[in-house]
């Protein structure tokens, strides 16, 4: 398959997608039974694994989409700098971040950092797919889908360009191609 200027070949198939995500989702209801966890889809790239993964939860949950904040800036006490768009109070929560892909998983260890120091009760991340990379950092998701080696991943909601995002099927990059 020809994605703008690269060839893509198929890697993860949606059943496989499918069955991994009931398969993560059972695991966050058994953990967090009798919790009622805030969800933070990344945007943009989580939210088909987000809206996949969100029916297969049966607990009392929240939901907030959020994006990166671009602008790290100052910021008055109390607002959060790392991310955008959250609503939901985090004071006390149980906080669940669910990401598309980790690569070097730097943006995400300064969301974390910044989110546990805020009042939260505790958070932890939700990865669809782990590059090798973000084996070797610090922040460790709680919840992996898929651990890949370094290569470039589209489809399910990951983008090349912007482009298909709406892929069912996860594809990866075909080396030394190009159209
Ligand atoms: P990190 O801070 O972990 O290096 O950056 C992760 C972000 O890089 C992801 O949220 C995603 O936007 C982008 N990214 C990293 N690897 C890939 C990939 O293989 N495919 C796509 N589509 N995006 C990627």
């Amino acid at each position: 398959m020809i994605v703008k200027d690269l060839s893509f070949s198929i890697f993860i198939p949606e059943s496989m997608i499918q069955e991994r995500v009931w398969q993560l989702g059972q695991q966050i209801n058994q953990d967090y039974v009798d919790r009622s966890p805030l969800f933070l889809p990344i945007l943009n790239g989580s939210f088909i694994f987000a809206a996949d993964l969100l029916r297969t939860v049966n607990l009392e949950c929240r939901v907030s989409f959020v994006k990166h904040a671009s602008y790290q800036g100052t910021a008055s006490t109390g607002q959060l700098k790392t991310l955008i768009g959250l609503n939901e109070s985090i004071f006390n929560q149980d906080i669940i971040i669910v990401e598309d892909i980790m690569d070097t998983g730097l943006t995400l260890s300064k969301v974390v950092e910044e989110l546990r120091s805020l009042g939260t009760r505790s958070v932890e991340i939700i990865t669809l797919v782990r590059k090798a990379p973000a084996r070797m950092h610090a922040v460790q998701p709680k919840y992996i889908g898929f651990d890949i080696e370094n290569e470039f991943v589209l489809g399910y909601g990951l983008d090349y360009d912007g482009l298909g995002r709406n892929l069912k099927d996860i594809y990866k990059q075909v080396p030394g191609e190009t159209a």
